[in-house]
């Protein structure tokens, strides 16, 4: 296994800032990180890359996406996870929870078994760390754009029977947590290692709360298909807002989620308890048009993916577009918006010991953004995945 060395302007790890930092890496794990003048290494021994005006900031983690490029991660076949995953790593993705829809069972059944055993295989770029089945467990009211026809009432049986065909690879599952047997069903699920999050849910605040205590530690798409809030009944959201521990995923986009919305998440949340994620879908990075998430068909016009009931229908969203945006709408600093983007959601989803953080013992998931935060190289467990093309010319002149 190769040894790298990265030079940069800045890195944040993200628990402190070092200017002219050092990080080096030793096959798919971080070695070392620190200072220019502290980290002292033969030249010889590492391949060195100099990034003289950028930040190195850890890979970002999407617990929510469905798909890019024009494929669904329903397809579950190799080549679409590849151009899935070789798309996210150029946006700064470099690990993910596919993510399925509400579909008919026998499409769900074979699209986790598949999935589960592609999670193993390297994709060429962002590493698949498990899975998010958005439904079938969800409300009829809050459905969004799921097929009403496939939405199921809480069903140990089911549930059992999808971690099983995964091959135990199911991570998280998004609940509403008002259905009948729905707190009974969220304890279920937790004694089976899997997390819950609470969406596409009419839930009051009460049971919103119960939820939490059953153990629901996740809320997908805070705002969105969810009941509306109320400053009497302030549903799903109030429990969200006010509660301290519970991971709040949002779609920066500007379009699902108004600015001012979010920026009274943050002042509710804090930097610490909110989930940066792109519910994107097969349109992502690629023209207006028609396209499909799961088994629906989609419309999408100026980026902006609705069904034909004009429903949104998830969005063509990156999460290196979601940072910027997150900066732009609230103020806060790179730092604090890169623990949205990689050490909260690996936190939440239980993997903040090998990803999320540049330290030594990690996973070499390393993104390098210039000074406007766009992406110019991607690391994925130590393998250069992603550099922007005119980097990558700019880097060979200088070294002929
Ligand atoms: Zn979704």
């Amino acid at each position: 296994m190769s040894r790298i060395a990265l030079v940069a302007k800045k890195v944040i790890t993200p628990d402190t800032v070092i200017p002219q930092g050092v990080v080096l890496v030793d096959g798919r794990k971080i070695l070392e990180v620190g200072p220019r003048s502290a980290v002292v290494f033969h030249e010889e021994e590492f391949e060195v890359f100099h990034f003289e005006n950028e930040t190195l900031v850890p890979g970002f983690i999407d617990v929510h996406i469905h798909g890019a490029c024009g494929h669904d991660v329903m397809e579950a076949t190799r080549e679409a996870m590849t151009v899935v995953s070789r798309h996210l790593a150029r946006h700064g993705t470099t690990s993910y929870l596919a993510t399925t829809v509400t579909a008919p069972p026998i499409e769900t059944i074979q699209a986790v078994e598949s999935l589960g055993q592609l999670i193993t295989e390297d994709t060429g770029g962002a590493r698949i760390l498990g899975l998010h089945l958005e439904g079938p467990f969800i409300s009829q009211e809050k459905r969004g754009v799921h097929p009403p026809e496939h939405i199921r009432l809480p069903s140990t049986g089911i549930f059992d029977e999808l971690v099983k065909m995964s091959g135990g690879q199911v991570r998280l599952i998004t609940v509403a947590p008002e259905l009948p047997g729905g707190l009974e069903f969220i304890e279920h699920i937790r004694s089976r290692g899997v997390l819950v999050s609470v969406g596409h849910s009419n839930a009051t605040y009460e049971v919103a709360r119960q939820a939490i205590r059953a153990g629901a530690s996740n809320a997908t798409h805070t705002f969105n298909a969810m009941r509306d809030f109320s400053h009497r009944e302030t549903g799903v959201i109030g429990a969200v807002l006010t509660d301290s521990t519970v991971w709040a995923e949002l779609i920066a986009d500007g379009v699902h989620v108004d600015p001012v919305a979010i920026q009274m998440l943050l002042r509710c949340k804090g930097p610490r308890r909110i989930l940066l994620v792109t519910d994107a879908i097969s349109a992502a990075g690629m023209p207006d048009g028609d396209y499909r998430v799961g088994t629906l068909s989609v419309k999408v016009s100026q980026g902006v993916c609705r069904a034909s009931n004009g429903a949104l229908a998830g969005s063509t969203l990156s999460l290196d577009r979601a940072l910027r945006n997150m900066i732009d709408y609230t103020g806060i600093p790179l730092e604090e918006a890169v623990y949205m983007t990689s050490r909260n959601p690996a936190e939440s989803i239980g993997v903040a010991e090998s990803k999320g953080s540049i330290r030594p013992g990690c996973d070499a998931d390393l993104v390098l953004l210039d000074n406007g935060l766009l992406v110019q190289a991607t690391f994925c467990e130590g393998k250069l995945v992603f550099r922007e093309p005119e980097h990558a010319a700019q880097a060979t002149e200088r070294s002929s």
